[in-house]
């Protein structure tokens, strides 16, 4: 069975959810090999988890210099793999920095780029991306016709399913070239929301849109999504309105979410945000609007005034 690469999206050795995606796709397609780049002791972290998600083998490419130098060192290691390994694929979380890493891959490998996948199909030589397009409207499947497929999988875009692998470890080297200690990585600190889940990660998400009405009036939003343990999202309009930083972004030209439970408050509903957020597994929509299209989709939804009703989840959820 052909290798696929999967890039390992971790933060100071805690794995990113998105990583059991990516190895879940790789599976339909061949046998995933983790790929871990970070500072020395990071795999022996992650290989358990990486196991019981069917990593077949681990690369392991431990420096102090891997986690310092922003997306090279990544690059460098995936493309001394392609060479050496002749992968049916390479798969990366399409992430800022993950679409970054693919594209530049994809440049030194002289391979195709197929970016943002919500699936993978097809075998070694003949892999196939599924991409959701026109928010969510249409589904399209894309070949590479060039070198190694480089895909960049959607955060979200897909259940991540177990499966036991052996995760046999692998060193090797991280080429740190001068061209890549440019630039340092000198410090990292969130701007907002510091101690919430990330987005992509959260397993409750609590959303608000212009019904919102305010930046300040977010405090709304944010007291529930705490109350849940939950992260903060916002609709277009209310990003574009100032009332939340535009990293919250949920929808079509936002964040993709695909968390147990997503609150939408004060949010119509509009195709652009479904497209990021209805494969929630459950939604409760609150709408002053009755004919809101939000609730087309909803589990669960309150006709009535956000200010009325999320102070009382909160405090319900709160006694738990
Ligand atoms: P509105 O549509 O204005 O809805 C506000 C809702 O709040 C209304 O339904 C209203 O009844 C309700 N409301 C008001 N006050 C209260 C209250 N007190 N209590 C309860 N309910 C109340 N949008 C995204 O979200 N994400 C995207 O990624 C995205 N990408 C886009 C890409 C393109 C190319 C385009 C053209 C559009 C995109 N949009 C996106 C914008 C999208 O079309 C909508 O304009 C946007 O989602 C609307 O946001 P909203 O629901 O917060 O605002």
């Amino acid at each position: 069975m052909s290798e696929v690469l999967v890039l390992v999206d971790h933060v100071d050795g805690e794995i990113k959810k998105v990583t059991f995606e990516l190895l879940t796709a790789a599976r339909q397609i061949g046998e995933p090999s983790a790929v871990v780049v970070g500072s020395p002791g990071t795999a022996a972290k992650l290989k358990e988890s990486l196991a019981a998600y069917g990593a077949a083998k681990v690369y392991v490419a431990e420096s102090d210099d891997a986690t310092g130098y922003l997306v090279t060192p990544k690059v460098d290691v995936l493309a001394a793999l392609v060479e050496k390994t002749a992968p049916a694929a390479v798969l990366v979380a399409a992430t800022a920095d993950g679409k970054e890493i693919a594209g530049r891959l994809a440049a030194r490998t002289g391979s195709g780029l197929l970016v943002d996948a919500i699936g993978i199909e097809g075998s070694a030589g003949d892999v196939v991306a599924v991409q959701s397009i026109f928010g969510g409207a249409f589904v399209v499947k894309s070949k590479s016709n060039k070198g190694t497929p480089i895909v960049s999988v959607r955060p979200g875009g897909l259940e991540a399913e177990q499966a036991q692998g052996a995760a046999a470890e692998e060193a090797v080297d991280v080429p740190a070239a001068d061209a890549a200690k440019s630039a340092r990585i000198t410090g990292q600190e969130p701007i907002v929301g510091g101690d919430r889940p990330e987005l992509t990660e959260a397993s409750v998400v609590v959303s608000g849109g212009r019904g919102v009405g305010s930046a300040e009036q977010f405090e709304v939003v944010e007291k529930l999504a705490d109350a849940f343990g939950a992260a903060v999202g916002a609709s277009r309009a209310a990003v574009d309105s100032g009332y939340y930083p535009p990293q919250f972004q949920v929808g079509q030209t936002g964040k993709t979410v695909s968390p147990q439970l997503y609150v939408a408050l004060g949010i119509s509903g509009a195709i652009q945000h479904r497209a990021g957020m209805q494969t929630s597994k459950t939604i409760i929509a609150v709408n002053k609007d009755a004919e809101a299209p939000i609730f087309e989709i909803a589990d669960f939804g309150v006709v009535g005034d956000l200010f009325a009703v999320a102070p009382q989840l909160t405090e319900e959820v709160g006694k738990r």
